[in-house]
């Protein structure tokens, strides 16, 4: 299978699952457009690496997932620079804890506008190109959190269901127009995003960052194993085939097991 001839705009991929699942479209032919934030220097190193060891065309636009505009404006600059968009990853996302009675109203806000609104607004951006040329795929990336809930985590849970309703919405619209959409939702995946939570975990228990990898997978996963970033960058790819062009709303689950009990 190849992806060669496509371009692909993945948000969030300086890092973590984003940056798996653009090496992944990359290593099949796609063209990139990474998005995220970081150091400028290291972005470029990184731009420049994947332009080289997988023979594509690799641009970096660092549209704020937060605002509408921004990421608007990015969608055009893809489809100017490189082409097109076919393929839209709606990965960016960040994650804060507290009891809802704690939670800070800027964390809400701030969580909802990243990891809810950013996908609707990069669907809105995206949708008519792809409808234009009759192709397109749009791989939403939720998480077990958009099937079921966790304590301290009501921002992500609300927007991470909130991205599920979204991706049926979509795809139902969407249906004979050859574009399908559907949402990824991983478990547990070793990222900076959890690297964070195991942290704060080992702080609040007097533990260590090992202990607490293993106890925060064994607690919600039969299997107690990480997925990696690579993993999740094959589902992408086989969302991506001919293979799953009547795969349309589907949230597809890569969580050891987690939403199974
Ligand atoms: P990460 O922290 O490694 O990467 C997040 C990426 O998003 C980075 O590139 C960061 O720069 C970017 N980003 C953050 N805020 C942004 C903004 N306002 N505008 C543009 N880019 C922004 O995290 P990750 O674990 O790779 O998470 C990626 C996605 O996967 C998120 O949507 C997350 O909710 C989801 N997810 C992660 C896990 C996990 O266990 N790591 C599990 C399920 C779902």
């Amino acid at each position: 299978m190849s992806l060669r001839g496509k371009v692909a705009l993945v948000t969030g991929s300086t890092s973590g699952i984003g940056l798996g699942i653009a090496r992944c479209l990359a290593t099949e032919g796609a063209d990139i457009m990474l998005n995220g934030f970081g150091d400028a220097s290291q972005i470029e190193a990184l731009r420049s690496e994947m332009e080289a060891s997988h023979g594509v065309k690799v641009a970096y636009n660092g549209a704020d997932i937060s605002k509408p505009d921004q990421i608007a404006a990015m969608v055009a600059e893809t489809a100017k620079t490189l082409g097109s968009v076919d393929i839209l990853v709606n990965n960016a996302g960040i994650q804060f804890t507290a009891n809802v009675e704690d939670f800070p109203t800027e964390r809400w806000d701030q969580i909802i506008a990243i990891n809810m609104s950013g996908v609707f607004h990069g669907m809105k951006a995206a949708i008519p190109g792809m409808k234009a040329k009759g192709w397109g795929r749009i791989i939403n990336i939720a998480s077990a959190h958009g099937l079921v809930a966790s304590a301290q985590k009501v921002a992500y849970v609300a927007a991470k269901h909130g991205v599920m309703g979204m991706t049926k919405v979509a795809a139902i619209e969407l249906a004979n127009s050859g574009v399908t959409v559907n949402a990824i939702c991983p478990g547990w995946v070793l990222t900076p995003l959890v690297e964070k939570q195991l942290q704060d975990r080992a702080t609040r228990d007097g533990t260590t960052i090992e202990f607490q990898s293993h106890a925060m997978v064994a607690e919600k996963q039969p299997m107690h194993k990480f997925t990696t970033p690579e993993q999740i960058g094959g589902l992408a790819v086989f969302l991506c085939s001919d293979a799953a062009a009547t795969m349309t709303g589907v949230p597809l689950s890569i969580d050891g097991g987690w939403v199974a009990q």
